[in-house]
């Protein structure tokens, strides 16, 4: 994929992925107690709004991650039009490749984005940052259906053929070192709060894309994805993943 094309299209969303204010906070209050001033990293943040959920709710210090500055810069300006400038720290970092010390953060939250490492591979990768017992709360694109329709089968299997279903990324899960506590599967209408703005934008490109072809054959692809989630949406959704680290 063209990256220029990318991210005019993905500039300025309020998010990067399926998800909202209230499954962070539904995820918050899920929570074991986190002990006095906890380490927590959000990793794969994008815009991050459930950066500033977490660092509200939580009344915490939380360092955002990813790769992509302009993403960091828009929740460095959010953070400042909301106060909580003091309590967000950004690292233009690759998530899969951290310096922090092992076994120094007690929670590591990562919304629509271990899949950037695979999900198994991001689990064994993030657990010795962990303390022991500490936590890992990741949501990931799942299948809920044994069965889907061909169409929305083959489509995921181009884009994400690692796409599996809820017991087998609590398997994984298990496998990598953690005891999955909770989970939950984020509400179907929590997907508009990404596609209807991204909608809007494809819209608002459109004219552009007739002279730009880089441009036209993103549209395309996400003209795609959207009919694929408003046809298919009970074949997968997002699930919000709760682990805890286990002992060796
Ligand atoms: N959590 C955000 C963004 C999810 S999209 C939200 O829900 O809105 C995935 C994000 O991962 C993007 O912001 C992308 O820039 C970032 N990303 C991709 N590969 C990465 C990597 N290796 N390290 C850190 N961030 C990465």
């Amino acid at each position: 994929m063209d990256l220029e094309a990318f991210f005019a299209l993905h500039c300025d969303l309020p998010r990067e992925g399926p998800g909202t204010d209230e499954a962070t906070r539904e995820a918050i209050r899920r929570l074991p107690p986190l002990p006095p001033s906890p380490r927590i990293l959000d990793l794969g943040c994008g815009p991050g709004r459930q950066t500033l959920v977490l660092a509200r709710e939580l009344d915490a210090s939380v360092t955002a991650v990813d790769l992509h500055e302009p993403f960091l810069l828009q929740l460095q300006k959010a953070a400042a039009a909301e106060g909580l400038s003091d309590r967000i720290v950004i690292r233009q970092q690759d998530m899969g490749s951290l310096q922090d010390p092992p076994l120094s953060i007690d929670l590591i939250w990562s919304e629509g984005a271990i899949y950037n490492l695979g999900f198994a591979n991001g689990l064994r990768t993030l657990r010795s940052l962990l303390r022991d017992g500490g936590i890992l709360v990741a949501s990931e694109a799942t299948w809920l259906l044994e069965n889907p329709p061909v169409e929305v089968a083959e489509f995921w299997q181009q884009e994400y053929p690692a796409m599996t279903a809820i017991a087998t990324n609590i398997k994984t899960a298990t496998e990598a070192g953690f005891e999955v506590f909770d989970y939950f599967i984020l509400p179907r209408s929590g997907w508009e709060e990404y596609y209807q703005p991204l909608r809007e934008r494809i819209e608002i490109l459109r004219p552009q894309a007739a002279n730009d072809p880089a441009l036209a054959r993103v549209l395309a692809e996400h003209d795609r994805e959207i009919s694929i989630c408003d046809r298919f949406g009970d074949s997968f959704g997002y699930v919000f993943y709760m682990m805890r680290k286990a002992k060796n």
